[in-house]
């Protein structure tokens, strides 16, 4: 198969990693691969010459043998630097000029996604809307053998894709009667195979979970409101922010749980209320008069009200300033929220989903549908594209014909879920929803070490519990501050603030309950907590299964008890995320970056990075998919000699292959536990010494850096799902308990649980139950979901092929 990949509509982060995964993949599947310049209008286009470039005679130092010779005819053909470069064009001579459908090998795509937008370039095509734009374009794709295509776009992307593909044999038809095209070609060309995958910062496609480049863009929002802030904190001003999304309010909706802000407008569903301003400016007033000092709105590009008015930043701020009398400003994102360096999903999603479309393309028949590469529910998932389309414009007919309700609908659970999440986390209401006799004290517990999202997750069960009419009670510094009395009631006004706190606001260490297990009990007791909700890692379950199996000799525990998974190393068993996880996977990528860049300058030097994780190999497996490292250490693997060995005899392999005076910089990724003998040290040292003079090594270890500073926006948007989810479970099970005496109340082992993502669906496992999937002695969980990921990471690197 010959296949060409290319981006289209709006750029977005990610792209070159789909890019990259397709070129790696198809290669890797005995494929000629290529690449389409400036999307669809590329193809009208086509190459001047017709001449096939071919690859560049490798100079190679080899003294070892290539297990598949073949892989080196798809190496290089040199032209990935000009691509890279923007320009396709450069004073050496060489020059992209005139060529617009270019073949592409190993190396040209290396590196790429660390690079936001899209190196291949991307345009919105007029010709590719005509008939006639379209058979110039299949014949310049014949011309140069190609059968196959990937395209990476928004809903117009693939919708165009799809038509290609119908017409295909039309067009076909035509070219021979036009005698441009042989019998033969026609024989050749008979079906041509196409695949989808989604572009578009918005994420505003059904039918998946999350469009390529909207993690980033999120990433770029939050960074923006997290900077306002501080200004609008200190002049005691009012923003009015504008982010993108025409028929979808996905950004505007996680910006505003991930920043807290006071009020959102999104296109799916208009303020209920009528006028809205007084709602909002209801909600503003409430907010300002318990001394909150900065408000913070978030309009969508595409909101509008229930009459489909559109409601504009500047008509919102003048509403703050002219009725509120508050200092307004607007700040529209714009294109900030589009560009710079991917974040860590937006590098491993699009990589996986890459490798996927490949797949759909060697398969594709032509009786099967064109398919579309999507998320669900963590998973790479292929859908019909057709059918996706049709949804996503379902959407926006459905908002146009004020069908609310609908457009709600045809949007994921997790979308509407966060919707009520903002709502009980952003606003003041003015009385507790709840009976007096129904309102209960609740403790709040960090424990283990700090991790993103533990902050967001806490103030988000404050504020709920404040809105039901709960106490919210801080149990500062764990279990250790439980003992010295360190429990006080914590305000809405105070965890205003904490979304973007990194750290933990509560203070945390590891000691668990069995310091003193009648000591804790008797403090349960004396602080009247009817509610236990653990923030926190691996000691945080230990914790509540102690405090659970103590039921059995002390009543004070038989209250509801939640355990959410708090932890860098995202080892808590049956769960497939962490709060602080992904905090941690983002600073580890942006560190590696950095390094991979020092690397790089030096030309020839190998990085050995010692990540954190415990016994878990979690971060570090995952970090290395998201740099490209070439080599992952975990401590579930383990190091030997014989890994060593065949370590060395691939770098010099693969150092070898290198143009030279062009060599790579390099990354290996280690956890710090992956072995007590074969430290990073010692690593470091055994590949300077058996790799010069090809390459030399150096280390470096990122420690506690990877705590990460600003939690990112995924861990704070879970953090707040999982504490609204857990508040929910403890007062489902509180009301089982309500009225009865205190030596009386016996909780049902079900009460005591961990709140998992299993396939992105929130499940609850008890405590007691989850000990059969956990490894105790090495904390972490006996079945890993990411297990197969190390052979990816090598999969990645052509390791099976080299070695
Ligand atoms: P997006 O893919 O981000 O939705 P557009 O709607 O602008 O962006 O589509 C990008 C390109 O896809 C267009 O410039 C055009 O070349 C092609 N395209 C879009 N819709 C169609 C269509 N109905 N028929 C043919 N080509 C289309």
């Amino acid at each position: 198969m010959k296949l060409a990949v290319l981006t289209s509509g709006g750029d977005s982060a990610g792209m070159n990693a789909v890019v990259r995964a397709v070129v790696k993949a198809g290669i890797l599947k005995g494929c000629e691969t290529w690449i389409v310049r400036e999307g669809y209008e590329g193809l009208v286009r086509g190459n001047a010459d017709a001449e096939a470039p071919s690859s560049p005679e490798l100079e190679t130092i080899l003294d070892v043998e290539i297990r598949d010779p073949s892989f080196i005819k798809n190496l290089r053909f040199g032209d990935g630097g000009l691509l890279r470069d923007g320009t396709g064009d450069n004073s050496g001579g060489r020059s992209l000029k005139g060529r617009y459908i270019v073949r592409v090998g190993w190396d040209d795509v290396r590196g790429w996604f660390a690079e936001g937008g899209t190196l291949i370039g991307t345009a919105r095509s007029q010709a590719f809307r005509t008939p006639e734009g379209r058979l110039i374009a299949a014949y310049n794709l014949i011309k140069e053998g190609i059968d196959a295509l990937a395209v990476c776009g928004g809903d117009g992307s693939l919708t165009g894709a799809d038509l290609f593909r119908s017409e295909w044999p039309t067009l076909i038809q035509t070219l021979r009667s036009q005698d441009r095209i042989t019998d033969e070609q026609v024989a050749r060309h008979g079906h041509l195979r196409i695949v989808g995958l989604v572009g578009s910062i918005d994420n505003d496609m059904s039918m998946t979970d999350l469009t390529i480049g909207a993690p980033t863009a999120m990433h770029r929002i939050c960074e923006a409101i997290d900077n306002i802030h501080s200004t609008a904190i200190s002049h005691s001003r009012a923003f009015v922010l504008e982010v993108m999304g025409r028929h979808c309010g996905w950004l505007t909706l996680m910006g505003g749980v991930s920043s807290g802000a006071d009020f959102i407008f999104i296109p799916e569903r208009p303020p209920k209320a009528d006028p809205w301003e007084d709602e909002m400016c209801q909600i503003i007033t409430r907010h300002r008069a318990i001394g909150k000092r900065k408000t913070i709105v978030i309009v969508a590009e595409g909101a509008h009200d229930a009459n489909l008015k559109p409601i504009r930043a500047d008509y919102v701020k003048d509403v703050l300033t002219d009725r509120l009398g508050l200092d307004t400003r607007v700040t529209t994102l714009g294109h900030i929220q589009r560009g710079g360096r991917p974040c860590a999903w937006d590098r491993i999603w699009p990589t996986l989903q890459g490798l996927d479309a490949v797949d759909a393309l060697l398969e594709a028949t032509p009786d099967t549908p064109s398919y579309m590469i999507g998320m669900q529910e963590n998973r790479v998932r292929r859908v019909p594209l057709v059918q996706a389309v049709k949804m996503t414009k379902d959407v926006a007919e459905a908002i146009k014909n004020r069908d609310f309700d609908k457009a709600m609908s045809l949007r994921d659970p997790e979308f509407r879920e966060s919707l009520e999440g903002f709502i009980a986390t952003s606003t003041l209401e003015g009385n507790p929803l709840l009976p007096p006799e129904k309102r209960i004290r609740v403790g709040i517990m960090h424990t283990g070490a700090p991790a993103g999202g533990m902050n967001a997750a806490t103030r988000a069960a404050v504020r709920y519990c404040i809105r039901q009419g709960h106490k919210p009670l801080a149990i500062s510094n764990g279990f250790k501050g439980l003992l010295d009395d360190n429990v006080y009631e914590l305000s809405w006004l105070g965890v205003d603030n904490w979304t973007v706190r990194g750290g933990s606001e509560l203070g945390t260490n590891r000691t668990l309950p069995d310091i003193d297990l009648g000591a804790v009990a008797s403090k349960f007791q004396e602080h009247h907590i009817q509610a236990l909700l653990v923030i926190g890692g691996f000691e945080a379950f230990h914790s509540v299964l102690i405090l659970h199996e103590g039921r059995k000799y002390y009543p004070s525990f038989h209250i509801p008890m939640v355990h959410i998974p708090a932890t860098i190393s995202n080892n808590v068993p049956m769960t497939e995320l962490s709060l602080g996880s992904d905090t941690s996977l983002n600073a580890l990528v942006e560190a590696c970056d950095s390094i991979k860049q020092s690397a790089s300058a030096s030309r020839n030097r190998v990085f050995v990075v010692e990540t954190q994780g415990g016994m878990c190999g979690y971060i570090a497996t995952m970090g290395a998919l998201a740099v490209g490292a070439s080599i992952v250490y975990t401590p579930e693997v383990g190091i030997n000699l014989d890994i060593l060995r065949d370590d060395v005899k691939w770098l010099k392999t693969r150092y070898g292959l290198d143009e030279r005076g062009k060599s790579e910089g390099r990354v290996v990724i280690r956890n710090e536990k992956a072995s007590n003998i074969y430290t990073t040290e010692v690593i470091t040292k055994i590949f300077k010494e058996e790799g010069a003079p090809l390459f030399d090594a150096r280390s470096a270890s990122l420690g506690h850096t990877l705590q990460g500073g600003i939690p990112s926006p995924l861990d704070r948007t879970y953090g707040v799902r999982f504490a609204l989810k857990s508040m929910a479970f403890i007062e489902r099970h509180h009301e089982a308990l309500r009225g009865l005496k205190f030596k009386a109340r016996h909780a049902g082992p079900e009460s005591a649980a961990v709140i998992t993502l299993q396939s992105s669906t929130v499940k609850w496992v008890p405590v007691g139950e989850m000990v059969a999937h956990a490894d105790m002695k090495n904390r972490r969980g006996k079945e890993q979901w990411w297990g197969g990921y190390k052979e990816l990471v090598e999969k990645l690197v052509a390791r099976p092929q080299l070695l």
